[in-house]
């Protein structure tokens, strides 16, 4: 039987652009889905988007999107990469920009119109029947099944998957008009959100699936601590709702092969030599302390504010301290002051993947302290690379990482420091436990091998959508 087409549409994909988990998914789902599909990827070619690098040449296909009377320029680029064929959407409104969605601070303020253009211009691709499946991603892509209803002549099936219900690409009502989306769709039951226009909404609304990234978080999720105001709604469309954890690709991030690493491994000795060649790397002394790292979004949802509050605690111990990252100003300000007090805190500002390679290898312990984790992949990550994750008991992170007492022969979860009630007690007493752990050599061994023994690759949740793809198409 011939393989059935699908196009994956995501507003970031690893390596041309990425901000966060949603581009290591793009990346890492599709290649994991060819062995039953032929997929084709589609994002936007974001003008930083390093077009001789990654050879993506102009298809000279043009896509004809136009909104409001007006006709926007839109050009459809291709490049094979990994095995993949991509396809990239440039638009000058949507493209030629500093940072995909906006500073740290606010979104750019013509997002709505930037990503309308990006869901037309994939309907167009969608036009020629070639595939049978839509699988949609986030906010910016939650219109194509909203425009689809008005192309039912397009038999596509749509699953829509939300990576981070925080982020719903809320508008003024205003836009409706430049983006040529019918009143009707403004009311509570499609698009319309106390009295503005909430994009996610379309696609929970009128995908035939949607799938969240973790079975936890799609329980959350339709409660108010999490809901983020759609609760109520989920709920109402709880039916065809799924969770479905993220994997890694464990290709990419593997600690035998990494050519970010001092010293590539499989054991857990030559870690030790990664994080002495780490150390040395980033001026922190005390190769026989434990070593904590924070890698993410500096954002009130990956805990920052208990990571502050705590962080001149955690300094005052036996152990040094590394963070990598880059959002929100007031947390720049805050990690700076404390850093300049301790010789054994190191700061990174920005985003750097060889860096952030190396910090997997040679830590002893993440730090995760998010408020809420939809599913999370630096843990996953972390645990591959044999460091043990410090983490809230929230959404992905429930679903991936077991406390160490529970810490089976299952490979299904790896282990580490699990706590609830997130709040600088919580956190800096699973500190102390880690370090703990640290001094008891036998007992954390076993944890560390039994974390690289477990299966974090995409093999399995891949499974899971090819199960939901049929259940698409064949009801
Ligand atoms: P998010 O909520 O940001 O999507 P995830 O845990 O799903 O969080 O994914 C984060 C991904 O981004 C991981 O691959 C992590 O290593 C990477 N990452 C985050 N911040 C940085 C940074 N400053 N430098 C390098 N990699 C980073």
């Amino acid at each position: 039987m011939p393989k059935k087409s699908l196009l994956f549409v995501a507003s970031e994909v690893f390596p041309f652009a990425k901000s966060g988990g949603l581009a290591d998914v793009a990346y890492a789902l599709p290649k994991a889905l060819t062995k039953d599909y032929e997929v084709n990827v589609v994002m936007p070619l974001y003008s930083f988007v390093d077009r001789e690098k990654y050879n993506i040449k102009n298809m000279h296909q043009a896509l004809h999107v136009t909104m409001n009377t007006i006709m926007y320029e839109v050009e459809l680029h291709g490049c094979e990469y990994n095995g993949i064929e991509y396809y990239f959407i440039y638009s000058p409104v949507l493209c030629d920009r500093e940072f995909l969605y906006g500073t740290p601070e606010a979104g750019y303020e013509d997002n709505a119109l930037r990503f309308a253009i990006f869901n037309r211009a994939v309907v167009e691709l969608l036009k020629d029947g070639k595939y049978a499946i839509a699988h949609l991603n986030d906010w910016q892509s939650a219109l194509v099944p909203l425009y689809l209803e008005e192309h039912k002549e397009i038999a596509v099936k749509t699953v829509y998957t939300i990576h981070n219900l925080a982020y719903q690409g809320v508008f003024e009502k205003d836009v409706l008009q430049s983006i040529e989306i019918d009143e009707k769709y403004f009311h509570i039951d499609a698009l319309e959100f106390y009295g503005k226009v909430n994009f996610m909404k379309a696609g929970i609304a009128f995908a035939d699936l949607v799938t969240t990234v973790s079975p936890t978080y799609a329980k959350e999720i339709m409660t108010e601590k999490f809901g983020c105001g759609l609760e109520g709604f989920l709920r109402l469309h709880s039916k065809k709702i799924v969770g479905v954890v993220n994997g890694i690709d464990t290709e990419y991030f593997s600690p035998s092969t990494d050519k970010a690493l001092y010293y590539p491994y499989t054991n857990i000795s030559n870690k030790g030599r990664n994080k002495n060649e780490y150390l040395k790397e980033v001026s922190l002394r005390g190769q026989k302390k434990p070593l904590f790292i924070f890698i993410g979004r500096f954002t009130w949802q990956k805990g920052m504010d208990t990571l502050v509050e705590s962080l001149e605690e955690i300094a005052s111990l036996s152990c040094n301290v590394s963070i990598l990252g880059d959002g929100e100003m007031k947390y720049h300000t805050a990690l700076e002051r404390i850093a300049s007090k301790y010789k054994n805190i190191n700061l990174k500002f920005g985003y750097d993947e060889s860096l952030s390679h190396r910090m997997y290898a040679a830590a002893d312990f993440l730090l995760m302290p998010s408020v809420f984790e939809p599913c999370g992949l630096n843990q996953m990550i972390a645990m591959h690379y044999g460091t043990t994750p410090v983490v809230h008991k929230v959404g992905g992170l429930s679903d991936t990482v077991e406390v160490i007492q529970r810490c089976s022969e299952k490979k299904s979860k790896g282990c580490g420091i699990v706590f609830k009630n997130l709040n600088k007690q919580t956190l800096l007493k699973s500190v102390k436990n880690a370090i703990e752990l640290y001094n008891n050599k036998t007992k954390h061994t076993q944890i560390i091998k039994h974390n690289m023994k477990c299966d974090f690759s995409w093999f399995k949740s891949a499974k899971v959508y090819d199960k939901l793809y049929k259940r698409v198409l064949h009801g």
